[in-house]
C-alpha cells in the first residue's frame, strides 16, 4: 500500500517531496499530496523525514495476520 499523507497533520515543509527518490509526492499550497500512489516504492523515506507524523503506511488486514 502507498503512503498515506494526513492533510491535517501536513504542515508543508515539503521534505517528504524532496526526499522522495522516484517524486510521486507533489506540494500544491501547504500540504503535500500522494499524486501517484501506484508508483510508490514503499521505501518509508518520506515517513522517516515527516517530523509531524503526517505519514503512513495502511495495509490490508490481510497482509497484518488479522
Ligand atoms: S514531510 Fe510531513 S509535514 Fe512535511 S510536507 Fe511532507 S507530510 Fe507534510
Ligand atoms: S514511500 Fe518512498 S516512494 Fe513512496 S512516497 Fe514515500 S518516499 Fe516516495
Amino acid at each position: 500500500m502507498p503512503a498515506v499523507i494526513s492533510q491535517t497533520k501536513c504542515t508543508g515543509c515539503g521534505l517528504c517531496d524532496l526526499f522522495c527518490p522516484i517524486d510521486v509526492i507533489h506540494m500544491e499550497g501547504d500540504v503535500a499530496i500522494m499524486r501517484y500512489p501506484d508508483e510508490c516504492w514503499h521505501c518509508g523515506a518520506c515517513r522517516l523525514h515527516c517530523s509531524k507524523g503526517a505519514v503512513t503506511f495502511e495495509f490490508p488486514a490481510s497482509m497484518a495476520g488479522i
